[in-house]
């Protein structure tokens, strides 16, 4: 312990859980980072209540992609998108619904049938575009077959690179349980 103290702020409705960890020394500038589908921030001393807040929210717009998301058009852009796609290789079939989402802790999209609703984490407006694709793809195709059964398989593989975008999940999934483990193991001396 640095004397510091940890504040946990429950997710709301569009964003995850917040851990917030003040710090009375070492500690000279803020930074933040995904763990376990929450955001922890760690606050330098000092800040009034305005900075701290402001602070907080660039930082979790930041670490899970809302701010890329935005630039890429946010959700607008990627219902057409879906809607394109759907077109192409799923019989135009259509969601209500299609946003970005950054409370997904290791899921890479969902499918709500009942709503029509689909979601793609934010945290995939880093990947390549072919992946986000084979995401909306994906989930499109759960309209279509709730399940994971062969005929699921065979409307999402109508998507010309769904299997190297499959294998780019993967390590994608690996690289950040890697990342999380080390960023956990750094900071134990100072938390
Ligand atoms: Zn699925």
């Amino acid at each position: 312990m640095d004397g510091g103290h940890v504040e946990h702020r429950p997710a709301g409705q569009d964003l995850p859980a917040v851990e917030l960890r003040r710090s009375t020394r070492r500690r000279r500038s803020a930074d933040a980072n995904l763990e376990d589908g929450r955001v922890v921030v760690r606050l330098p001393a000092g800040l009034s209540d305005e900075q701290e807040a402001a602070l907080i929210n660039r930082l979790v717009r930041r670490v899970t992609g809302a701010d890329r998301a935005r630039q890429q058009g946010g959700d607008d852009a990627l219902a057409a998108r879906a809607h394109e796609l759907a077109d192409r290789y799923l019989d135009g079939v259509r969601a209500e619904v299609v946003t970005w989402s950054t409370r997904m802790r290791r899921r890479h999209g969902s499918c709500t049938p009942a709503t029509r609703t689909v979601r793609v984490s934010a945290r995939l407006t880093a990947a390549p575009g072919y992946v986000v694709d084979y995401v909306l793809v994906h989930e499109l195709a759960h309209l279509q077959v709730p399940d994971h059964s062969e005929a699921f398989w065979r409307l999402v593989d109508r998507f010309p690179r769904a299997e190297r975008a499959r294998g780019y999940l993967e390590g994608f999934a690996a690289g950040q349980l890697e990342a999380a483990g080390r960023r956990a193991a750094e900071s134990d001396p100072d938390d």
